[in-house]
């Protein structure tokens, strides 16, 4: 059975998307990803695939090493594969915010079955980030509806599911912990929308901001930022779940793209 009836093309994403452990900053080979057209071959890459193994360098170190990748066909086994297993979005699209005349980044929903929030309260937690002048819209480029039959998939799903989602996206490991994106799906992590990250030092509500406006970026076609200068605010596209030093620089946590940021959207 087939979960998803979009995405019919390979989407080039420059980079890997996504929080990449064990590789941080690494962001350099292409990768195709296919969208899931069919759970059994939901990815696949092009270019020469960096290390797959499981990183050595995990960055949680309460989580256990993660498990050796699944052969693609264990996926579809998986309960959590299961189209039962989701709720999907209201039918009704919401208004679209943003500047008038910017490009339309339409998205639809799925909640898991089980999390304590229905899909219209994830469309509106996803709106009150996306439809704030301190997002990508205040870029000018790009504005953003939700739509049942939209293109861009943002799925809120529980710790298991995600890892599994994200090992099929980009086949990496997010421990569990963290959540990752492609251009045509974000895959958001249950336990770090409702509980916000250990790195991270301000409020949950704050947090669950940076959180939507980093992986609805690299479905915008952004990729990872480091911390330009000791005191300055993170770049959104920075890994703040992961911490707030890069290079040797700590920036200040930030949960909304910055003015170079915006204008590099195109
Ligand atoms: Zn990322």
């Amino acid at each position: 059975m087939s979960r998803f009836r979009t995405g019919r093309h390979p989407f080039l994403i420059g980079g890997l998307l996504g929080l990449l452990l064990g590789f941080a900053g690494g962001a350099g080979a292409g990768l195709i990803v296919e969208p899931p057209a069919a759970a059994s071959s939901a990815a696949s890459s092009e270019t020469p695939t960096p290390p797959m193994e499981p990183a050595p360098t995990s960055v949680s170190p309460r989580t256990p090493a993660p498990a050796a990748p699944k052969p693609p066909a264990a996926s579809k086994k998986s309960t959590h594969s299961d189209v039962s297993s989701y709720l999907f979005g209201p039918a009704q699209p919401s208004p679209t915010c943003g500047t008038p005349g910017a490009r339309v980044v339409r998205f639809r929903v799925l909640v898991e079955r089980g999390l304590p929030t229905t899909p219209a309260a994830f469309v509106a937690g996803l709106r009150k980030v996306l439809c704030d002048e301190r997002s990508w819209i205040g870029s000018g480029e790009v504005r953003f509806r939700y739509d049942p039959n939209g293109p861009l998939l943002i799925g809120l799903r529980t710790a298991d599911s995600t890892e599994e989602r994200c090992m099929a996206l980009i086949h990496l490991s997010v421990n569990h912990y963290y959540s990752c994106a492609t251009r045509s799906e974000v895959v958001l992590n249950a336990d770090r929308w409702f509980g916000g990250s250990r790195y991270w030092p301000g409020s949950v509500a704050v947090y669950r901001a940076m959180l939507v406006n980093h992986e609805v970026g690299h479905a915008l076609g952004q990729h990872h930022r480091s911390c330009p200068k000791d005191g300055n605010p993170a770049p959104v596209m920075m890994q703040q779940s992961k911490g707030l030093s890069t290079g040797g620089n700590t920036c200040k946590p930030n949960a909304w793209p910055l003015a170079y940021e915006k204008r590099s959207l195109d």
